[in-house]
């Protein structure tokens, strides 16, 4: 069998998982380059996992284990359809697959969501974890109000992190920027806006869960927006533990609320219309629904909301990559089960759209190895002999493109590691230059 190059773009969860795929696949008999467009790898584990649940974030010694073996290679800091083309890439490895997740967010396209201070959370959360692209952001956290829409785990992250008092985050890696916005923050109310009902949430039980033990943040829930409790049993067994988090949170006494100053108010039945302001956003428009067979229609009933800080987390779209087919509806790559073109292949978010958890993306990667090995033995693919990783050298050398490899992120890393605050993981660098700078060379 001659050897086969593979070019995985993207060091995400659905990146790494294939590589580890795709040695199972291959042996001995295929050199994978893994590309990322920052220094750092990762992904999401880094930049979107929350700070404060580290133990999630300690999948990435999997993938290191993957990183560090001797078919893999780490070429970071070269941004794919920039730095180098996907048609130049087609030409020089077998297969081309695409793991670049869905960085984007979806917009409301709602009036006013131009305003200050509106944030989609890709932003809002890149902002806390230091992703490069967010570092700067600058939320102002001086309103007494702040309202977040959707209620799925993200919305659950970002209303966390909004509410924690600064001993809560021991142990966390949220880099210092933020603690220290947060650390000034005034924010006394957050309403969690949802279209639909408790029975509708996307919010995992453990998740919801740790909204009862914040420290100086109590979850309030109208009991009137509840369902009959025998309702329940109709539900998928998550959702229904998660409910009877709600019911719990519905149940707290007027008095335990009153201990805590911040509240976290579940606004479900609730659809944002507008956002309104002047420079600043200073409030929503919202519409009461109802909610039949699982869909929402707007009442007409409106209200509104005086808030100062409105972040939207209602989904993610993948970046288009000039030469890949692109699904506009969707907002990932055109592909059917993964294949995109003979030899370019999708995994991962940017495969199947932004849902479920890191672990979601293994199957992926095995997918798109059996699937390979399948174009190979169907002479889709060529019979061997292209260039691989040496031909992109020499584009590299030409365009003195600065990668960084696996042994320069060690250096990153324990650079990191070394400028921890106290009890922390690692202090990030939130700039490429510092990261690279930080390589030593
Ligand atoms: C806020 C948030 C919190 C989450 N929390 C959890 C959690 O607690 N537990 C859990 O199991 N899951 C969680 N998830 C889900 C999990 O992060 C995803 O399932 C997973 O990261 C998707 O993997 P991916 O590899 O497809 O994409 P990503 O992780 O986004 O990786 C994509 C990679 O591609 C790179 N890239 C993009 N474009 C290019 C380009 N043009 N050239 C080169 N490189 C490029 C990016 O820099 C990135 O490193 C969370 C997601 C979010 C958004």
């Amino acid at each position: 069998m001659p050897l086969r190059h593979i070019a995985i773009i993207g060091s995400g969860p659905a990146g790494y998982y294939t590589a580890e795929a795709a040695q199972k696949a291959f042996g001995e008999n295929v050199l994978i380059d893994v590309f990322d467009c920052l220094p750092v790898p990762y992904g999401l584990i880094r930049s979107g996992v929350a700070p404060d649940h580290q133990s999630i974030k300690g999948v990435s010694r999997r993938f290191e284990a993957t990183a560090q073996s001797e078919n893999v290679r780490f070429v970071g800091n070269v941004r794919v359809g920039r730095d180098v083309t996907i048609p130049e890439l087609r030409g020089l490895y077998d297969a081309v697959v695409l793991a670049t997740g869905a960085p984007n967010d979806r917009p409301l396209d709602l009036p006013g969501e131009q305003l200050g201070n509106v944030f989609g959370s890709a932003a809002f959360v890149g902002w806390y974890n230091g992703h490069p692209e967010f570092a700067g952001l600058d939320p102002d956290l001086s309103a007494k109000t702040a309202v977040v829409i959707g209620m799925g785990n993200v919305a659950l992250d970002v209303v966390r992190i909004l509410s924690k008092t600064e001993a809560e985050f021991a142990g966390s890696d949220i880099v210092a920027h933020a603690l220290e916005r947060l650390r000034k923050s005034r924010i006394e109310r957050i309403v969690i806006l949802g279209r639909r009902g408790p029975h509708q949430i996307m919010m995992t039980p453990k998740e919801l869960g740790e909204l009862a033990h914040l420290m100086r943040a109590s979850p309030r829930v109208d009991p009137a927006d509840l369902p009959e409790e025998g309702e329940d049993a109709l539900l998928e067994p998550g959702l229904r533990k998660s409910v009877v988090h709600l019911r719990s949170f519905a149940a707290i006494p007027e008095e335990m609320h009153a201990d805590k100053p911040i509240e976290v108010e579940f606004d479900f039945f609730a659809q944002p219309n507008a956002l309104f302001g002047e420079e600043g956003v200073e409030g929503i428009e919202v519409e009461k629904t109802e909610v039949s067979a699982g869909k929402a229609t707007a009442t007409g009933e409106t209200y509104t909301i005086p808030a100062g800080l409105v972040i939207s987390c209602i989904g993610y779209r993948t970046s288009p990559i000039p030469d890949v087919p692109f699904d506009e509806r969707a907002g990932k790559f055109a592909n059917d089960e993964g294949r995109i073109l003979p030899g370019l292949y999708a995994v991962g978010w940017a495969r199947r759209g932004p849902s479920g958890t890191i672990g979601t993306n293994r199957p992926d990667g095995f997918d798109v190895a059996d699937k390979i090995a399948e174009d190979i033995a169907a002479g889709v693919l060529g019979p061997g002999g292209k260039p691989g990783g040496s031909g992109f050298d020499v584009i590299a050398a030409r365009r003195e493109l600065d990668v960084v490899s696996f042994a320069d992120w060690k250096k990153i890393e324990q650079a990191e590691e070394q400028a921890a605050r106290e009890g922390a993981p690692r202090e990030k660098f939130v700039d490429v230059e510092a990261m690279i700078k930080a390589r030593g060379l």
